[in-house]
């Protein structure tokens, strides 16, 4: 969808002409008779402001509906509670260290199998697939390593099976990607991060590819209720006016800020997907619209949590903290932050090495923020280790 799409995909207010969207900050509506009303009846069901936010969302990723739900792990959540106990979910391995924590503690509880593989290579998906898989669940690019993985191909293993494939769109955005046209079922997006944008909100959204699963979405909302508030959804709605020009400014900083670190003597990897020496930058390429995303992982040749804490720490436009996605650049140390959840084993299989350190790039000038990394690196002396082969 182009920016302009975009910016006049959002309605002004009929009623009056305000060009902005209304935030009808109300529990419930006046009916003329029972039952007799104008679409709305009560805000756990519908907010006229949150319809505004809803239909922009669908429009964005090319779905049926689209739901909004106070956070991204109450919208993921959302999408579990299709599945009853003895069902499957094939998972992709490094998934959302929040969503891995709600997978194991919450719903393997219940019942529900989940099997985790690496979805990059489509065979491990083809293989871990049986008669039980109800649904495969990939984020694409993921967090914090930035893998890729071919949704087309994942959705075609995904029909064979009669499951239905979810995909966590968080890190692309729908300016990259939009997996609904690559045959996905569902896709979740944390709002938090490039769709809010301005780190001043937790939102979380489920768009929906066809009326069967917007019926299930939508049942799901008003029986649970954890809706996102009519304030939260103007907030997310205005944050989408400039979603176009701050992810592209996002994608051009991070290609900079990756192209610097591999320069660099004291880091040891850099993942980036628009990197040609990403392991997935030809898939990333064709599925992702030649936008590779605002997020840039790196580890250090000093692979130990205290080198990365020295780093993370001297830092001055890029701030210390959890989240992505927003103006201001940031960044984090997964192991000891968003990923610290994840026992350090499987931490470590999905290539989250104890020196990771994540960069979420703002619309900053790149110049300032590459100037900003390399102090870092000066007043850290954050060098290769004396005997590190
Ligand atoms: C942040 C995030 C979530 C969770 O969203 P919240 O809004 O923090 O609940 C889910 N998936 C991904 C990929 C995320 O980055």
């Amino acid at each position: 969808m182009s920016a302009t799409k975009i910016i006049h995909s959002i309605p002004s207010d009929p009623l009056t002409g305000a060009i902005s969207v209304p935030v009808y900050q109300t529990s419930t509506f006046i009916q003329e008779a029972p039952g007799v009303n104008k679409g709305y009846d009560y805000a756990r069901s519908n907010n006229p402001t949150r319809k505004v936010l809803e239909d922009v969302v669908a429009q964005l990723e090319g779905g049926d509906n689209a739901f909004a739900f106070a956070t991204g792990l109450a919208a993921i959540d959302s999408v579990l509670k299709l599945l009853s106990a003895g069902d499957e979910i094939v998972a992709v391995d490094d998934i959302y260290g929040g969503a891995y924590r709600l997978f194991t503690h919450v719903y393997e509880i219940l019942g529900v199998e989940i099997k985790y593989v690496d979805t990059t290579n489509v065979e491990n998906v083809a293989n871990a697939v049986s008669t039980k898989t109800k649904c495969i669940w990939i984020e694409s690019p993921t967090n914090p390593t930035l893998k890729v993985s071919d949704i087309r191909a994942i959705s075609k293993i995904a029909k064979s099976v009669h499951a239905f494939l979810v995909v966590d769109n968080t890190f692309a955005s729908p300016i990259a990607q939009q997996p609904l046209n690559l045959g996905a079922d569902i896709v979740i997006h944390s709002g938090t991060k490039y769709i809010g944008g301005h780190s001043d909100l937790v939102a979380g959204l489920v768009v929906t590819k066809d009326k069967v699963f917007s019926e299930k979405i939508k049942f799901v909302q008003n029986a649970s209720g954890g809706i996102l508030g009519p304030w939260d959804c103007f907030l997310t709605i205005r944050g989408i006016e400039t979603l176009d020009i701050r992810y592209r400014k996002q994608c051009e900083n991070a290609q900079k800020v990756a192209e610097f670190l591999v320069q660099n003597d004291a880091v040891s990897e850099v993942y980036f997907p628009g990197l040609p020496t990403h392991k997935n930058h030809k898939i990333a390429k064709q599925q992702q619209s030649g936008l590779f995303g605002g997020i840039v992982s790196f580890s250090l040749k000093n692979d130990t949590v205290d080198a990365a804490n020295a780093f993370v720490t001297a830092t001055n436009y890029f701030k210390l903290a959890e989240s992505l996605g927003g103006v201001k650049s940031l960044l984090c140390h997964p192991p000891q932050m968003t990923h610290a959840s994840v026992p350090r084993e499987k931490r470590i299989q999905a290539g989250i090495k104890d020196s990771l350190i994540r960069l979420s790039c703002g619309i900053e000038n790149a110049d300032d923020l590459v100037q900003d990394l390399a102090q870092a690196f000066k007043i850290t002396e954050v060098s290769p280790a004396p005997f590190a082969s």
